[in-house]
């Protein structure tokens, strides 16, 4: 089931997520719903608190290719164990903040923690798009958005145009 996507500014964007404690299967279906919304937006990357929910639970899929399998990934309770010092300049957008793009300096390769579906650990050392979005996605869980990352001027532009689009949309 899709579910509604939250648009800065947003209290519950801003909050700290709590860790999930243990898995359940309210759990899973909160995660497979968060990936069918994250497809359909299109996205490749979603955090739960994005749909109000304030735990610490992220899916991403950066396989880009037309033809590349997809590759879904659940994270429970993701954690950045490692980072380079060599970073990496993509330019990011977020569901949350729809049709506004910026250039935002990250670590260029992290090695993350997580919770998968089925309660395992899991560890593996990302790059690319993929470690990027992992970075953005686990921002999310501290209240952190990529426009936080940029000049105070560029984000209230920012905030300003979504605080428009929402009235927009409650009026429509
Ligand atoms: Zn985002």
């Amino acid at each position: 089931m899709k579910r509604p996507i939250l648009i800065h500014p947003d209290p519950r964007l801003k909050k700290v997520c709590v860790a999930v404690p243990d898995l359940s299967d309210d759990l899973r279906v909160l995660a497979d719903d968060m990936l069918e919304t994250m497809y359909a937006a299109p996205g490749i990357g979603l955090a739960a608190p994005q749909i109000g929910i304030l735990q610490r639970l992220i899916v991403l899929d950066c396989v880009k290719e037309e033809d590349g399998e997809p590759r879904p990934l659940v994270m429970f309770n993701p954690e950045i164990i490692s980072a380079s010092d060599e970073t990496n300049v993509y330019e990011e957008g977020c569901l949350s903040i729809p049709d506004q793009y910026a250039e935002v300096t990250r670590p260029k390769v992290v090695e993350v923690e997580w919770m998968d579906r089925d309660g395992n650990a899991q560890r593996e050392t990302f790059g690319g798009l993929w470690a990027t979005c992992v970075q953005h996605e686990i921002d999310h869980l501290n209240g952190k958005l990529f426009i936080d990352y940029l000049k105070p001027l560029k984000r209230q532009m920012i905030t300003r145009k979504m605080q428009k689009l929402k009235r927009e949309r409650a009026r429509a």
